[in-house]
Protein backbone atom coordinates (compact mmCIF):
# COMPACT_ATOMS: atom_id res chain seq x y z
CA UNK A 1 0.00 0.00 0.00
CA UNK A 2 2.71 2.58 1.11
CA UNK A 3 4.49 1.31 -2.23
CA UNK A 4 1.65 2.20 -4.22
CA UNK A 5 0.61 5.61 -2.44
CA UNK A 6 4.86 6.29 -3.15
CA UNK A 7 4.24 5.19 -6.68
CA UNK A 8 1.10 7.37 -7.30
CA UNK A 9 2.65 10.83 -5.50
CA UNK A 10 0.55 13.12 -7.80
CA UNK A 11 2.99 16.23 -6.85
CA UNK A 12 5.88 13.70 -8.15
CA UNK A 13 7.66 14.41 -11.18
CA UNK A 14 7.16 11.35 -12.62
CA UNK A 15 3.32 11.42 -12.49
CA UNK A 16 3.23 14.58 -13.34
CA UNK A 17 5.34 14.28 -16.57
CA UNK A 18 3.46 10.89 -17.41
CA UNK A 19 0.16 12.57 -16.76
CA UNK A 20 1.12 15.73 -18.86
CA UNK A 21 2.43 13.97 -22.04
CA UNK A 22 -0.60 11.20 -21.53
CA UNK A 23 -3.29 14.27 -21.58
CA UNK A 24 -1.30 16.02 -25.00
CA UNK A 25 -1.69 12.35 -26.80
CA UNK A 26 -5.15 11.81 -25.67
CA UNK A 27 -5.87 15.22 -27.33
CA UNK A 28 -3.84 14.53 -30.10
CA UNK A 29 -5.00 11.18 -30.99
CA UNK A 30 -9.16 11.92 -29.50
CA UNK A 31 -8.78 14.87 -32.18
CA UNK A 32 -7.29 12.58 -35.12
CA UNK A 33 -10.04 9.98 -34.32
CA UNK A 34 -13.04 12.92 -34.59
CA UNK A 35 -11.36 14.26 -37.61
CA UNK A 36 -11.06 10.67 -39.17
CA UNK A 37 -15.08 10.22 -38.23
CA UNK A 38 -16.34 13.47 -39.63
CA UNK A 39 -14.42 12.85 -42.66
CA UNK A 40 -15.95 8.94 -43.01
CA UNK A 41 -19.30 10.49 -42.44
CA UNK A 42 -18.81 12.43 -45.27
CA UNK A 43 -17.52 10.22 -47.06
CA UNK A 44 -20.81 7.84 -45.94
CA UNK A 45 -23.84 10.01 -45.45
CA UNK A 46 -22.97 13.53 -47.35
CA UNK A 47 -22.71 12.13 -50.50
CA UNK A 48 -26.30 10.78 -50.20
CA UNK A 49 -27.16 14.13 -48.70
CA UNK A 50 -26.24 15.86 -51.49
CA UNK A 51 -27.63 13.49 -54.07
CA UNK A 52 -30.90 13.84 -52.54
CA UNK A 53 -30.75 17.70 -52.26
CA UNK A 54 -30.04 17.81 -55.76
CA UNK A 55 -33.37 15.77 -56.48
CA UNK A 56 -35.41 17.95 -54.33
CA UNK A 57 -34.23 20.95 -56.64
CA UNK A 58 -34.30 19.31 -59.73
CA UNK A 59 -38.08 17.70 -59.34
CA UNK A 60 -40.63 20.49 -60.19
CA UNK A 61 -38.37 20.83 -63.56
CA UNK A 62 -38.99 16.78 -64.07
CA UNK A 63 -42.07 16.98 -63.35
CA UNK A 64 -43.20 19.92 -65.55
CA UNK A 65 -41.26 18.03 -68.67
CA UNK A 66 -43.38 14.65 -68.23
CA UNK A 67 -46.65 16.99 -67.71
CA UNK A 68 -45.89 18.33 -71.27
CA UNK A 69 -48.72 15.53 -72.16
CA UNK A 70 -50.26 14.76 -69.28
CA UNK A 71 -51.82 16.01 -65.94
CA UNK A 72 -49.58 17.60 -63.85
CA UNK A 73 -50.49 14.69 -61.44
CA UNK A 74 -49.46 12.23 -63.85
CA UNK A 75 -46.08 14.37 -64.65
CA UNK A 76 -45.77 13.82 -60.92
CA UNK A 77 -45.98 10.40 -60.77
CA UNK A 78 -44.13 9.38 -63.72
CA UNK A 79 -41.05 11.40 -62.76
CA UNK A 80 -41.28 9.51 -59.09
CA UNK A 81 -41.33 6.58 -60.76
CA UNK A 82 -38.52 7.55 -62.96
CA UNK A 83 -36.45 8.45 -59.84
CA UNK A 84 -37.14 5.65 -57.39
CA UNK A 85 -35.41 2.76 -56.46
CA UNK A 86 -35.16 0.10 -54.27
CA UNK A 87 -33.80 2.25 -51.55
CA UNK A 88 -35.08 5.64 -52.91
CA UNK A 89 -38.77 6.49 -51.97
CA UNK A 90 -40.79 9.58 -53.33
CA UNK A 91 -44.46 10.81 -52.99
CA UNK A 92 -46.59 13.43 -52.64
CA UNK A 93 -48.82 14.71 -50.77
CA UNK A 94 -51.53 17.15 -51.74
CA UNK A 95 -52.43 20.09 -49.93
CA UNK A 96 -55.10 17.80 -47.91
CA UNK A 97 -52.38 15.85 -46.75
CA UNK A 98 -53.32 13.01 -49.26
CA UNK A 99 -50.76 11.04 -50.89
CA UNK A 100 -51.14 11.95 -54.49
CA UNK A 101 -48.24 10.24 -56.25
CA UNK A 102 -45.99 7.46 -54.55
CA UNK A 103 -42.96 4.88 -55.29
CA UNK A 104 -43.86 1.88 -55.79
CA UNK A 105 -42.26 0.76 -53.22
CA UNK A 106 -44.59 2.29 -50.79
CA UNK A 107 -47.44 -0.40 -51.85
CA UNK A 108 -45.35 -2.11 -49.02
CA UNK A 109 -48.06 -1.64 -45.98
CA UNK A 110 -45.25 -1.61 -43.58
CA UNK A 111 -42.53 0.57 -45.02
CA UNK A 112 -46.16 2.54 -45.88
CA UNK A 113 -47.05 2.73 -42.62
CA UNK A 114 -43.15 3.84 -41.45
CA UNK A 115 -42.81 7.11 -43.81
CA UNK A 116 -45.97 8.25 -44.66
CA UNK A 117 -47.46 8.47 -40.90
CA UNK A 118 -44.34 10.91 -40.59
CA UNK A 119 -44.94 14.46 -39.57
CA UNK A 120 -42.44 17.47 -39.44
CA UNK A 121 -40.35 16.17 -41.69
CA UNK A 122 -36.99 18.59 -42.52
CA UNK A 123 -36.47 20.29 -45.69
CA UNK A 124 -32.65 20.00 -45.53
CA UNK A 125 -32.13 15.78 -45.34
CA UNK A 126 -31.71 14.31 -42.14
CA UNK A 127 -30.31 10.54 -40.43
CA UNK A 128 -33.84 9.71 -38.85
CA UNK A 129 -33.94 5.98 -36.77
CA UNK A 130 -36.99 4.84 -38.04
CA UNK A 131 -37.23 1.41 -35.70
CA UNK A 132 -33.69 0.09 -36.28
CA UNK A 133 -33.83 1.30 -40.03
CA UNK A 134 -32.04 4.26 -40.76
CA UNK A 135 -33.46 6.80 -43.29
CA UNK A 136 -32.30 10.10 -45.31
CA UNK A 137 -35.30 12.46 -45.09
CA UNK A 138 -36.17 15.39 -46.40
CA UNK A 139 -39.85 16.97 -47.26
CA UNK A 140 -39.73 20.83 -49.56
CA UNK A 141 -43.02 22.08 -50.97
CA UNK A 142 -43.97 21.52 -54.87
CA UNK A 143 -44.72 24.29 -56.95
CA UNK A 144 -45.09 23.56 -61.07
CA UNK A 145 -45.79 25.97 -63.51
CA UNK A 146 -47.55 28.30 -60.64
CA UNK A 147 -49.40 25.54 -59.44
CA UNK A 148 -48.96 24.55 -55.66
CA UNK A 149 -48.98 20.65 -55.79
CA UNK A 150 -48.40 20.15 -52.43
CA UNK A 151 -45.47 18.64 -50.51
CA UNK A 152 -42.82 16.72 -52.30
CA UNK A 153 -41.20 14.09 -49.62
CA UNK A 154 -37.28 11.99 -50.18
CA UNK A 155 -36.52 9.15 -48.18
CA UNK A 156 -33.81 7.17 -48.39
CA UNK A 157 -32.75 4.22 -46.93
CA UNK A 158 -29.29 4.21 -45.87
CA UNK A 159 -29.22 1.49 -43.04
CA UNK A 160 -26.43 -0.56 -44.20
CA UNK A 161 -23.84 2.57 -44.59
CA UNK A 162 -25.02 3.85 -41.40
CA UNK A 163 -24.53 0.64 -39.40
CA UNK A 164 -21.09 0.16 -41.60
CA UNK A 165 -20.42 4.17 -40.22
CA UNK A 166 -21.42 3.54 -36.53
CA UNK A 167 -18.90 0.37 -36.64
CA UNK A 168 -16.03 2.11 -38.22
CA UNK A 169 -16.52 4.68 -35.21
CA UNK A 170 -16.30 1.89 -32.43
CA UNK A 171 -13.26 0.27 -34.26
CA UNK A 172 -11.87 4.01 -34.03
CA UNK A 173 -12.30 4.63 -30.60
CA UNK A 174 -11.41 1.28 -29.19
CA UNK A 175 -7.91 2.06 -31.22
CA UNK A 176 -7.71 5.51 -29.82
CA UNK A 177 -7.99 4.32 -26.54
CA UNK A 178 -5.61 1.51 -26.54
CA UNK A 179 -3.20 3.37 -28.12
CA UNK A 180 -3.78 6.31 -25.57
CA UNK A 181 -3.12 3.44 -22.88
CA UNK A 182 -0.20 1.45 -24.30
CA UNK A 183 1.88 5.39 -25.00
CA UNK A 184 0.79 6.22 -21.36
CA UNK A 185 2.59 2.73 -19.97
CA UNK A 186 5.44 3.08 -22.45
CA UNK A 187 6.10 6.86 -21.20
CA UNK A 188 5.53 5.80 -17.66
CA UNK A 189 8.27 2.93 -17.94
CA UNK A 190 10.64 5.11 -19.84
CA UNK A 191 10.01 8.24 -17.50
CA UNK A 192 10.32 5.86 -14.08
CA UNK A 193 13.55 4.47 -15.93
CA UNK A 194 15.20 8.14 -16.57
CA UNK A 195 14.21 9.04 -13.36
CA UNK A 196 16.01 6.04 -11.51
CA UNK A 197 19.38 8.05 -11.10
CA UNK A 198 17.66 10.70 -9.50
CA UNK A 199 16.32 8.30 -6.86
CA UNK A 200 19.79 6.72 -6.66
CA UNK A 201 21.36 10.22 -5.86
CA UNK A 202 18.95 10.79 -3.07
CA UNK A 203 19.35 7.59 -1.79
CA UNK A 204 23.07 7.68 -1.75
CA UNK A 205 22.50 11.18 0.14
CA UNK A 206 20.29 9.87 2.15
CA UNK A 207 22.74 7.70 4.12
CA UNK A 208 25.52 9.79 4.00
CA UNK A 209 26.34 11.04 7.77
CA UNK A 210 28.42 13.75 9.15
CA UNK A 211 31.39 11.87 9.98
CA UNK A 212 31.27 9.72 6.45
CA UNK A 213 31.34 13.24 4.46
CA UNK A 214 34.44 12.26 2.63
CA UNK A 215 33.72 8.82 2.17
CA UNK A 216 30.72 9.71 -0.03
CA UNK A 217 30.90 9.11 -3.79
CA UNK A 218 27.94 8.98 -5.85
CA UNK A 219 28.81 7.61 -9.29
CA UNK A 220 26.21 7.04 -11.77
CA UNK A 221 26.95 5.42 -14.74
CA UNK A 222 24.66 5.42 -17.97
CA UNK A 223 22.69 8.43 -16.25
CA UNK A 224 22.05 11.34 -18.62
CA UNK A 225 24.18 14.48 -18.47
CA UNK A 226 22.31 16.28 -16.88
CA UNK A 227 22.06 14.07 -13.95
CA UNK A 228 25.72 13.10 -13.71
CA UNK A 229 26.74 17.20 -13.62
CA UNK A 230 24.33 17.35 -10.58
CA UNK A 231 25.77 14.46 -8.95
CA UNK A 232 29.18 15.64 -9.11
CA UNK A 233 28.34 19.27 -8.02
CA UNK A 234 27.02 17.37 -4.97
CA UNK A 235 30.52 15.03 -4.51
CA UNK A 236 31.84 18.69 -4.63
CA UNK A 237 29.85 20.26 -2.01
CA UNK A 238 30.32 17.07 0.33
CA UNK A 239 34.07 17.54 -0.24
CA UNK A 240 33.88 21.25 0.91
CA UNK A 241 31.82 20.30 3.90
CA UNK A 242 34.02 17.25 4.63
CA UNK A 243 36.79 19.78 5.26
CA UNK A 244 34.97 22.68 7.12
CA UNK A 245 33.73 19.60 9.39
CA UNK A 246 36.82 18.63 9.76
CA UNK A 247 38.60 21.78 10.52
CA UNK A 248 35.52 22.19 13.06
CA UNK A 249 36.44 19.10 15.05
CA UNK A 250 40.03 20.07 15.14
CA UNK A 251 39.27 23.51 16.16
CA UNK A 252 36.53 22.17 19.14
CA UNK A 253 39.71 19.75 20.07
CA UNK A 254 41.95 21.72 20.44
CA UNK A 255 39.79 24.70 22.26
CA UNK A 256 39.05 21.90 24.83
CA UNK A 257 42.47 20.45 24.86
CA UNK A 258 43.86 23.80 25.71
CA UNK A 259 40.85 25.11 27.75
CA UNK A 260 41.16 21.74 30.38
CA UNK A 261 44.85 22.45 31.30
CA UNK A 262 44.29 25.62 32.95
CA UNK A 263 40.83 24.69 34.53
CA UNK A 264 42.22 22.32 36.23
CA UNK A 265 44.60 23.96 37.57
CA UNK A 266 42.17 26.77 39.10
CA UNK A 267 39.70 24.22 40.58
CA UNK A 268 42.94 22.27 42.17
CA UNK A 269 43.81 26.14 43.45
CA UNK A 270 40.21 26.89 44.70
CA UNK A 271 40.02 23.39 46.44
CA UNK A 272 43.30 23.61 48.26
CA UNK A 273 41.93 26.92 49.28
CA UNK A 274 38.65 25.73 50.89
CA UNK A 275 40.62 22.74 52.46
CA UNK A 276 43.38 25.13 53.76
CA UNK A 277 41.66 28.72 54.84
CA UNK A 278 40.95 28.48 58.21
CA UNK A 279 39.92 31.99 58.32
CA UNK A 280 37.73 32.27 55.29
CA UNK A 281 34.45 34.11 56.07
CA UNK A 282 30.86 31.89 55.43
CA UNK A 283 30.08 34.24 52.07
CA UNK A 284 33.59 33.87 50.92
CA UNK A 285 33.71 29.95 51.54
CA UNK A 286 30.13 29.90 49.88
CA UNK A 287 31.96 32.02 46.51
CA UNK A 288 34.55 29.57 46.70
CA UNK A 289 32.72 26.55 46.37
CA UNK A 290 30.53 27.68 44.16
CA UNK A 291 33.26 28.76 41.67
CA UNK A 292 34.98 25.34 42.16
CA UNK A 293 31.79 23.53 41.30
CA UNK A 294 31.40 25.49 37.90
CA UNK A 295 35.02 25.08 37.42
CA UNK A 296 35.02 21.14 37.72
CA UNK A 297 31.44 21.41 35.61
CA UNK A 298 33.25 22.87 32.99
CA UNK A 299 36.26 20.86 32.94
CA UNK A 300 34.06 17.39 33.02
CA UNK A 301 32.39 19.22 29.76
CA UNK A 302 35.74 20.14 28.40
CA UNK A 303 36.50 16.10 28.68
CA UNK A 304 33.26 15.06 26.90
CA UNK A 305 33.70 17.37 24.13
CA UNK A 306 37.06 16.04 23.58
CA UNK A 307 36.17 12.79 23.85
CA UNK A 308 33.42 13.31 21.31
CA UNK A 309 35.85 15.24 18.84
CA UNK A 310 38.29 12.13 19.04
CA UNK A 311 35.64 9.75 18.70
CA UNK A 312 34.52 11.45 15.15
CA UNK A 313 38.03 11.73 14.06
CA UNK A 314 38.19 8.06 14.76
CA UNK A 315 40.82 9.22 17.49
CA UNK A 316 39.65 7.06 20.30
CA UNK A 317 41.59 4.10 20.36
CA UNK A 318 40.33 1.56 22.60
CA UNK A 319 42.21 -0.99 24.24
CA UNK A 320 40.35 -3.96 24.17
CA UNK A 321 40.71 -7.06 27.11
CA UNK A 322 38.96 -10.01 29.02
CA UNK A 323 36.23 -8.55 31.90
CA UNK A 324 34.21 -10.47 34.35
CA UNK A 325 31.62 -8.56 34.09
CA UNK A 326 30.46 -10.00 38.21
CA UNK A 327 33.26 -8.62 39.74
CA UNK A 328 33.18 -4.70 37.60
CA UNK A 329 29.85 -3.69 38.00
CA UNK A 330 30.10 -4.43 41.99
CA UNK A 331 33.56 -1.91 41.72
CA UNK A 332 31.64 0.73 40.22
CA UNK A 333 28.28 0.44 42.20
CA UNK A 334 30.97 0.85 45.11
CA UNK A 335 32.40 3.63 43.46
CA UNK A 336 29.25 5.56 42.16
CA UNK A 337 28.24 4.78 45.90
CA UNK A 338 30.98 7.24 47.20
CA UNK A 339 30.48 9.88 45.48
CA UNK A 340 26.74 10.03 45.66
CA UNK A 341 25.90 8.46 49.10
CA UNK A 342 22.99 6.44 47.59
CA UNK A 343 22.64 2.63 48.08
CA UNK A 344 23.25 1.00 44.78
CA UNK A 345 21.87 -2.07 44.53
CA UNK A 346 23.53 -4.90 42.79
CA UNK A 347 21.99 -8.34 41.06
CA UNK A 348 24.18 -10.76 39.36
CA UNK A 349 23.66 -14.38 38.50
CA UNK A 350 26.79 -16.78 40.21
CA UNK A 351 27.40 -17.66 36.88
CA UNK A 352 30.51 -15.83 35.34
CA UNK A 353 29.93 -13.25 32.45
CA UNK A 354 32.96 -11.91 30.29
CA UNK A 355 33.23 -9.28 27.87
CA UNK A 356 36.35 -8.24 25.34
CA UNK A 357 36.30 -4.73 26.03
CA UNK A 358 38.25 -1.64 27.04
CA UNK A 359 37.92 -1.41 30.85
CA UNK A 360 38.20 2.30 31.76
CA UNK A 361 35.46 3.43 29.13
CA UNK A 362 33.15 0.78 30.09
CA UNK A 363 33.76 1.90 33.83
CA UNK A 364 33.14 5.27 32.31
CA UNK A 365 29.60 4.53 30.64
CA UNK A 366 28.50 2.79 33.66
CA UNK A 367 29.16 5.18 36.05
CA UNK A 368 27.83 7.91 33.94
CA UNK A 369 24.69 5.64 33.77
CA UNK A 370 24.67 5.81 37.48
CA UNK A 371 24.98 9.04 37.81
CA UNK A 372 21.90 9.56 35.62
CA UNK A 373 20.33 7.27 37.90
CA UNK A 374 21.09 9.52 40.59
CA UNK A 375 20.36 12.43 39.23
CA UNK A 376 17.04 11.95 37.84
CA UNK A 377 15.24 10.00 40.80
CA UNK A 378 14.65 11.09 44.27
CA UNK A 379 17.39 10.06 47.41
CA UNK A 380 14.81 7.63 48.71
CA UNK A 381 14.63 5.45 45.66
CA UNK A 382 15.67 2.17 44.74
CA UNK A 383 18.98 2.05 42.06
CA UNK A 384 19.98 -1.64 40.55
CA UNK A 385 22.79 -2.90 38.45
CA UNK A 386 21.62 -5.69 36.97
CA UNK A 387 24.19 -8.83 35.12
CA UNK A 388 22.36 -11.20 33.25
CA UNK A 389 23.41 -13.23 29.84
CA UNK A 390 20.73 -13.59 27.27
CA UNK A 391 21.80 -15.86 23.58
CA UNK A 392 25.04 -15.80 24.23
CA UNK A 393 25.28 -11.58 25.08
CA UNK A 394 25.90 -10.10 28.38
CA UNK A 395 23.38 -7.48 29.00
CA UNK A 396 24.21 -5.20 32.11
CA UNK A 397 21.26 -2.92 32.87
CA UNK A 398 21.66 0.31 35.06
CA UNK A 399 17.59 1.12 36.39
CA UNK A 400 15.79 3.82 38.76
CA UNK A 401 12.60 4.43 40.16
CA UNK A 402 12.83 8.29 39.05
CA UNK A 403 11.12 10.47 36.57
CA UNK A 404 11.14 8.78 33.85
CA UNK A 405 11.49 10.01 29.80
CA UNK A 406 9.03 10.85 27.76
CA UNK A 407 8.19 7.80 24.77
CA UNK A 408 8.75 10.59 22.62
CA UNK A 409 11.90 11.87 23.28
CA UNK A 410 13.68 8.86 24.45
CA UNK A 411 14.84 8.17 20.83
CA UNK A 412 16.52 11.96 20.78
CA UNK A 413 18.60 11.77 24.42
CA UNK A 414 21.35 10.20 22.53
CA UNK A 415 21.79 13.46 20.61
CA UNK A 416 24.57 16.07 21.54
CA UNK A 417 23.15 18.51 23.92
CA UNK A 418 19.84 16.70 24.11
CA UNK A 419 18.19 17.91 27.22
CA UNK A 420 14.78 16.97 27.75
CA UNK A 421 13.14 20.04 30.23
CA UNK A 422 15.67 22.87 31.91
CA UNK A 423 13.12 22.69 34.79
CA UNK A 424 13.87 18.70 36.02
CA UNK A 425 17.40 19.28 34.91
CA UNK A 426 17.94 21.19 38.20
CA UNK A 427 20.34 18.61 38.96
CA UNK A 428 22.78 20.20 36.50
CA UNK A 429 24.35 18.69 33.58
CA UNK A 430 25.72 19.31 29.95
CA UNK A 431 23.63 16.90 27.37
CA UNK A 432 26.56 15.07 26.32
CA UNK A 433 26.42 12.66 28.94
CA UNK A 434 24.40 9.84 26.94
CA UNK A 435 26.07 10.78 23.52
CA UNK A 436 29.61 9.91 25.01
CA UNK A 437 28.26 7.09 26.67
CA UNK A 438 26.85 5.86 23.08
CA UNK A 439 29.85 6.32 21.35
CA UNK A 440 31.89 4.67 23.70
CA UNK A 441 29.33 2.12 23.57
CA UNK A 442 28.92 1.60 20.09
CA UNK A 443 32.98 1.96 19.79
CA UNK A 444 33.76 -1.30 21.50
CA UNK A 445 31.31 -3.46 19.63
CA UNK A 446 27.82 -2.99 21.76
CA UNK A 447 24.45 -1.92 21.70
CA UNK A 448 22.58 0.46 24.25
CA UNK A 449 19.08 1.13 24.74
CA UNK A 450 16.87 2.62 26.87
CA UNK A 451 13.26 1.36 28.38
CA UNK A 452 11.22 4.16 30.57
CA UNK A 453 7.90 4.95 31.90
CA UNK A 454 7.10 8.96 32.70
CA UNK A 455 6.89 9.01 36.51
CA UNK A 456 7.79 5.14 37.23
CA UNK A 457 11.63 5.37 36.15
CA UNK A 458 14.02 3.86 33.54
CA UNK A 459 15.92 1.18 32.34
CA UNK A 460 19.43 1.62 30.00
CA UNK A 461 20.82 -1.38 28.62
CA UNK A 462 24.38 -2.31 27.67
CA UNK A 463 24.60 -5.24 25.62
CA UNK A 464 27.91 -6.91 24.70
CA UNK A 465 28.72 -10.45 22.79
CA UNK A 466 29.60 -12.56 25.70
CA UNK A 467 33.35 -14.30 25.25
P1 LIG B 1 22.70 15.46 31.15
O1 LIG B 1 24.06 16.03 31.29
O2 LIG B 1 21.64 16.47 30.98
O3 LIG B 1 22.39 14.44 32.18
P2 LIG B 1 22.64 13.23 29.33
O4 LIG B 1 23.10 13.12 27.92
O5 LIG B 1 23.29 12.34 30.33
O6 LIG B 1 22.79 14.74 29.75
O7 LIG B 1 21.11 12.96 29.38
C1 LIG B 1 20.26 13.60 28.44
C2 LIG B 1 18.88 13.81 29.05
O8 LIG B 1 18.23 12.55 29.23
C3 LIG B 1 18.93 14.43 30.41
O9 LIG B 1 18.86 15.82 30.31
C4 LIG B 1 17.71 13.86 31.11
O10 LIG B 1 16.62 14.72 30.95
C5 LIG B 1 17.46 12.56 30.43
N1 LIG B 1 17.89 11.41 31.25
C6 LIG B 1 19.07 10.74 31.19
N2 LIG B 1 19.10 9.71 32.06
C7 LIG B 1 17.90 9.72 32.69
C8 LIG B 1 17.29 8.92 33.73
N3 LIG B 1 17.94 7.89 34.28
N4 LIG B 1 16.04 9.21 34.13
C9 LIG B 1 15.37 10.25 33.57
N5 LIG B 1 15.88 11.05 32.58
C10 LIG B 1 17.12 10.79 32.17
Amino acid sequence: MKLLSSKLDPTSLKVRLTSGIAAFSAIGLGGLAVWTSVRMQHILVSTHKENIVYIAERFPHDVEIYSDMVSLEEGAQRAIDNLSNDNKILWIKDNNNVVSAKSNKLEDEAIATKLLSLKNVPPIPQVQDLRGDYWLLCATPLTVNGVTLGEFYIAQDITSDQIMFLNLIRSLIIATLIAIATMTITIAFYINRSMKPLKRISQITSNISADKLNEAQIHLEKAPSEVRELADTFEQMLERLAQSWEHQRQLLSNVSHELRTPLTIISGYLQSTLRRGSNLTDIQREALTTASSEADRTVQLLKDLLDLARADSGAIHFQNEKILLNDLIVDVAEMAQQYSDRHINVEAPNKSIAIEADLNRLKQVLLNLIDNAVKYSEPGTNITVKLCSKNNDAVIAVCDRGVGIPLQQQPRIFERFYRIDEARNRAGGTGLGLSIVKTLVEGMGGKITVRSQLGEGSTFTVCFREV
